[in-house]
C-alpha cells in the first residue's frame, strides 16, 4: 500500500487526504494546529461569540480514523522534496497544503504591537477574549473578511469602525451605485466607515488616521489580505513567488504536489477561497494517484469564483468580470427597495458579470447566462 504525507489540514489538505484514503492509500495528515480541522471562514463567528469553536469542524473527530487517515498534530519542519522525506519519514508521495498567513503591514505608534489578525483558531480565541459588548473595535481593511467581522462584531454589541485605504470597499468590485447601497446597509448597523484614508499610527486606545482624525480602538484587527505560507517549501528549494509555482497538474516534483492557498499553478496570484482549495486538494490527490499508477494527470483550471457574504440581512453576491472597465452596467431591479441592488454587466449583448446587494433572489438564474469560464 502506498503511503502519502499531506502537510496542512485545512480545506485543501483534508480534501486531498480523504480522496487518497478512499483510494486505499495510507495517509498521514500533518497539522500544526492543536484542534481538529475546521471550516476557516467560520472563525469570524467564533471570534465574536456567535458560534462555538467546537461547532465548526470540517468532519467529525472520528471520521479520520474511520477513513484510515492518521491525523498528526505535529508541525512539519523537515521536508526533502527529492527523497520525499517529511520529518524524518519517507513517503511515496507528498501533498503540500500549508495555506496562507495573514499579511500584517508594519504600523507606527506605541500601540502597533496590539494589532490582531484573524486566520487561526488561536487568533479567534484571542479576539473572543477581548470582544465585550461596548468595546471599541477598529478594523483595518474593507474586504470580505473585514466587513463580515465588522457586521458580526456590531451584532455582538461592539462599536465598530472600518478603515479602508482604497477609495472603495471590496477592491471596487461593486462599482459606485451598488457600493452606495452596501455602505448604507453597513452604516444602518452602526458601523462607521472611513474609506480612502490610511492609518498614520496606532496609539494605546485610538487609531490615528492620515486625514488628521482618530477613531476609538480598544481592539485593532488588521484584515489586509494574506500571503501564501511558503517558508517550508522555499527552504526545501521549491520556487515560490507569491505562492509555490506548480506545473499545470499541480506537481512540483516527482510524487510531490501543492494545493490550496499555497499553490500557484497559473500566472495569477492565488486567491484565498475554500472552493478553490477543496478542488485543488481533490485534483492534487487524483493526479498523485495517477502518477503512482503510471498515468498522466489532469491540468488545473481556475474556477470562476463568486465573491459573496451574508450576515443576517446584509448580503452581497458578485460573479464574473466585476473588475472590468469595458462593460456596461444595467440595473435590473425596479429600485423600489433602497436596500436592494441587482445589476448585470454586459459586454456587447453578453452578460459577463453580476452584482447583487441585499438579496440573492434571481442570482442563480442569471449565473447560467454567463459564458463558460475561459
Ligand atoms: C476569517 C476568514 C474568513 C474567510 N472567509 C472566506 C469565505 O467567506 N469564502 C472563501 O471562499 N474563503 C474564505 N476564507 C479563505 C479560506 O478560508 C482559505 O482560502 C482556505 O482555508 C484555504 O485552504 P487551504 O487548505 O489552502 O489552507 P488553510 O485552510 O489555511 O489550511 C492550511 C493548514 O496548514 C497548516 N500548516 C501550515 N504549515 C504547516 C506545517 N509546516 N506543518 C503542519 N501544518 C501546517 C496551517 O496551520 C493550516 O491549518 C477565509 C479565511 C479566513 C481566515
Amino acid at each position: 500500500m502506498a503511503n502519502v504525507a499531506v502537510i496542512g489540514a485545512g480545506h485543501a489538505g483534508v480534501e486531498a487526504a480523504f480522496a487518497l484514503a478512499k483510494a486505499g492509500v495510507s495517509v498521514t495528515l500533518f497539522s500544526d494546529e492543536a484542534v481538529a480541522p475546521y471550516f476557516r471562514p467560520r472563525l469570524i463567528a467564533v471570534a465574536f461569540g456567535q458560534t462555538a469553536a467546537t461547532a465548526i469542524a470540517i468532519k467529525p473527530a472520528t471520521a479520520y480514523e474511520q477513513a484510515g487517515i492518521t491525523l498528526k498534530h505535529e508541525a512539519v519542519t523537515q521536508l526533502d522534496v527529492s527523497a520525499k522525506v517529511v520529518n524524518g519519514q519517507a513517503y511515496d508521495g507528498i501533498i503540500l497544503a500549508q495555506g496562507a498567513r495573514p499579511f500584517l503591514p508594519k504600523f507606527n505608534g506605541v500601540g502597533a504591537g496590539r494589532v490582531k489578525t484573524l486566520w487561526s483558531m488561536e487568533d479567534a480565541a484571542k479576539l473572543q477574549a477581548l470582544s465585550k459588548p461596548g468595546a471599541t473595535l477598529t478594523i483595518i481593511g474593507g474586504g470580505v473578511l473585514g466587513l463580515e467581522a465588522a457586521l458580526r462584531a456590531a451584532s455582538a454589541g461592539l462599536q465598530v469602525t472600518v478603515v479602508e485605504l482604497a477609495p472603495a470597499l471590496l477592491g471596487g468590485v461593486l462599482g459606485n451605485n451598488a457600493e452606495a447601497v452596501l455602505r448604507a446597509a453597513l452604516e444602518a448597523k452602526g458601523i462607521a466607515l472611513k474609506i480612502g484614508v490610511s492609518v498614520a499610527e496606532i496609539d494605546e486606545a485610538v487609531v490615528q488616521l492620515t486625514d488628521g482624525t482618530s477613531v476609538p480602538a480598544e481592539i485593532v484587527l488588521c484584515s489586509a489580505g494574506a500571503r501564501p505560507n511558503a517558508t517550508l517549501a522555499t527552504n526545501a528549494g521549491l520556487l515560490a513567488e507569491d505562492g509555490v509555482r506548480t506545473n499545470p497538474d499541480l506537481s512540483v516534483a516527482a510524487g510531490v504536489y501543492a494545493a490550496g492557498d499555497l499553490a500557484r499553478p497559473t500566472k495569477q496570484r492565488p486567491v484565498c477561497a475554500v472552493m478553490r482549495a477543496m478542488k485543488m486538494g481533490a485534483l492534487a490527490a487524483n493526479n498523485l494517484l495517477s502518477e503512482l499508477a503510471g498515468n498522466p494527470g489532469v491540468a488545473w483550471k481556475d474556477p470562476r469564483l463568486p465573491l459573496f457574504m451574508k450576515v443576517d440581512d446584509v448580503e452581497f453576491h458578485t460573479l464574473g468580470d466585476v473588475r472590468a472597465t469595458d462593460v456596461i452596467e444595467e440595473r435590473i431591479d425596479d429600485g423600489s427597495d433602497a436596500r436592494v441592488w441587482k445589476s448585470v454587466l454586459k459586454r456587447g449583448d453578453s452578460v459577463v458579470g453580476l452584482r447583487w446587494i441585499g438579496t440573492r433572489a434571481g442570482f442563480a438564474d442569471w449565473e447560467k447566462q454567463l459564458p463558460p469560464q475561459a
